[in-house]
């Protein structure tokens, strides 16, 4: 944690912590139990119970208590990373977490009944849209699922292997063969998603898997013109300079669930699908915790994941993680690990 508060010069993470309220299951079997956590939001603390009397304590850069609300939550985690993107860098938000804590809430609820849930992704365009000219700016958006090391478009269901390509001169990472749907309203970019998770679904019913198993990568370029004044010739001889394009891209990823998955071991592919899963999961948390260490080594190559993420994080791009908890003793080794996961990016 060397340079906290100059994020894009030293390439760190920020690192939030959310926890999900108790469900109704955990409100009756558990009631005679506490939490697991106790946070401390004022100091951006958390302590994770080693047993009634004792704890252990960790720092975040932002602690997000069952109470904390969609708004918060986007205004934390996501709002800084957009408003880079709208400058022109490149930027990522990303969820972690065992299935069930709450990421799908935190970054995909579309909230439709209810305004007030709406979730990281809706947030981000809407504040997006509300900073660009329809004349001349555009906004693209495509929508993946990456399952055992595997790209599929989740616009179109018939492009089941799309490859990452990286332009040598420059370093940009592209998905020449993924749908780019030009979005020029919330709604038309709400009903994007809401196609998106349906081909989503049939996919994984067809493989036989459930989206846990898989990251969802929502993608979105914006392209943003800007007149830049001309300060110094303000008075005399005021030369128009050309508008600048300024591009940015913002990437969203839903992780796959962070749970130990190879105890189970029911199904044939299982095994296989768990590999892949910490893979990709261990790949980006090295990656995660040598950008925090300043290493001039980041290990992308390693998975798709990072490989699609690499002109995303480090460097220049701004990248925030928020890692999703559940109140439950009975989970308290899968959210030590997240925990001990989201410490590593610090
Ligand atoms: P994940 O995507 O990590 O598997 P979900 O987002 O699907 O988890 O959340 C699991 C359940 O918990 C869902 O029913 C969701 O509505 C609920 N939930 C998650 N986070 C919250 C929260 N902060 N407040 C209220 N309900 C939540
Ligand atoms: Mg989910």
């Amino acid at each position: 944690a060397l340079h906290k508060d100059t994020p894009g010069v030293s390439g760190r993470v920020r690192v939030a912590v959310r926890l999900r309220p108790r469900n109704s299951e955990e409100q009756s079997t558990d009631a005679d139990f506490a939490d697991c956590v106790e946070l401390q939001p004022e100091l951006k603390r958390l302590k994770l119970r080693r047993n009634n009397w004792d704890s252990d304590t960790f720092e975040f850069d932002e602690v997000l208590t069952e109470f904390a609300s969609q708004k918060r939550v986007y205004e934390v985690v996501a709002k800084p990373v957009v408003e880079s993107v709208l400058d022109g860098y490149n930027g990522t938000v990303m969820a972690y977490g065992q299935t069930g804590t709450g990421k799908t809430y935190t970054l995909g609820r579309l909230g439709d009944e209810d305004t007030s849930a709406r979730g990281i992704m809706v947030r981000a365009m809407e504040d997006i849209f509300a900073e660009i000219s329809p004349e001349t700016d555009s906004i693209s958006v495509s929508y993946l699922q990456l399952y055992m090391e595997t790209i599929q478009d989740l616009l179109d269901p018939t492009n089941d292997n799309l490859s990452i390509t990286e332009d040598h001169k420059n370093g940009d990472i592209s998905l020449p063969g993924a749908t780019s749907i030009e979005v020029r309203d919330q709604p038309s970019f709400v009903e994007l998603l809401r196609l998106g998770e349906a081909h989503r679904f049939a996919a994984n019913t067809k493989l036989n898997t459930e989206s846990s198993r898989s990251h969802a990568i929502l993608m979105v370029h914006v392209k943003k013109c800007v007149k830049e004044r001309d300060v110094e010739n303000s008075g005399k001889s005021r030369t128009m300079k050309p508008p600048v394009v300024r591009k940015g891209k913002l990437i969203v990823v839903d992780l796959a669930g962070s749970e130990r998955i190879d105890k189970s071991g029911s199904e044939g592919h299982t095994l296989e699908e768990a590999k892949s899963i910490n893979l990709s999961l261990s790949a980006l948390g090295k990656c995660i915790n040598a950008l925090a260490e300043n290493s001039s080594h980041v290990p992308v190559r390693d998975s798709k994941l990072t490989r699609l993420l690499r002109d995303s994080f480090g460097g220049t791009a701004r990248t925030s993680l928020v890692i999703t908890i559940g109140p439950s003793p009975r989970h308290r080794g899968e959210t030590s690990s997240t925990i001990m996961f989201g410490q590593r990016a610090m």
